[in-house]
């Protein structure tokens, strides 16, 4: 099994990157973003919930995304490796991963983290916007809510994967194919 950890700000280019990245290795896509959304959209309990924390660009509770991973994880017996987009986002989220993944002999290998300028991050997401039907996209303070939850409280997932060696930084900008090869790159020194 090849776990993988896609790491950044939102706005990274984590979404459009698995996409390529699942098709290309064959692991199974997990964005808690992508399942926290299709919730919102069933109009579940936990989907009501998140919901409140998304609009204004806050973090959802630990509980409840970490319940949603073991689940997605207990529900793909069978998948060749996982690569979670967008979790773990605090350092509790963290922890929680590796004891899932301790029960199923099968550790994160890699934590590829895209490192793209605010400036892009903020133009990127408006950009996406206008498009993408995410009320969390066109509102500025909303983008800058979730870029500062970043900072407080996501950024220190990367210093607990460096104390394993894990942490890649991969540069973020640049052509959609020239950050994908840069990602390629990194799996293969380890898959
Ligand atoms: P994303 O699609 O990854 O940009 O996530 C959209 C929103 O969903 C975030 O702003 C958070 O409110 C929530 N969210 C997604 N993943 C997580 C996570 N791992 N922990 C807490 N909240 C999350």
């Amino acid at each position: 099994m090849f776990n993988l950890i896609l790491f950044g700000p939102p706005g990274s280019g984590k979404g459009t990157q698995s996409e390529k990245l699942i098709a290309k290795y064959g692991l199974k896509h997990l964005s808690t973003g992508d399942l926290l959304r299709s919730e919102i959209s069933h109009q579940t309990p936990l989907g009501k919930e998140a919901q409140n924390f998304m609009d204004k660009g806050q973090l959802v509770p630990d509980e409840v995304v970490i319940g949603m991973i073991s689940s997605a994880l207990d529900g793909n017996p069978n998948a060749k490796g996982f690569l979670f987009d967008g979790f773990p986002r605090t350092a509790a989220q963290a922890e929680a991963l590796d004891k899932l993944l301790e029960l199923k002999n099968a550790p994160i290998a890699v934590m590829l983290a895209l490192e793209v300028s605010e400036a892009e991050l903020i133009k990127r997401l408006l950009k996406r916007g206008e498009t993408s039907g995410r009320s969390d996209d066109n509102n500025e303070n909303v983008i800058r809510a979730r870029i500062t939850e970043y900072h407080n409280k996501t950024a220190v997932v990367a210093d607990y994967y460096k104390q394993f060696e894990k942490v890649e930084m991969v540069k973020g900008e640049g052509s959609i194919d020239e950050i994908f090869d840069r990602l390629c790159k990194e799996i293969d020194k380890r898959a």
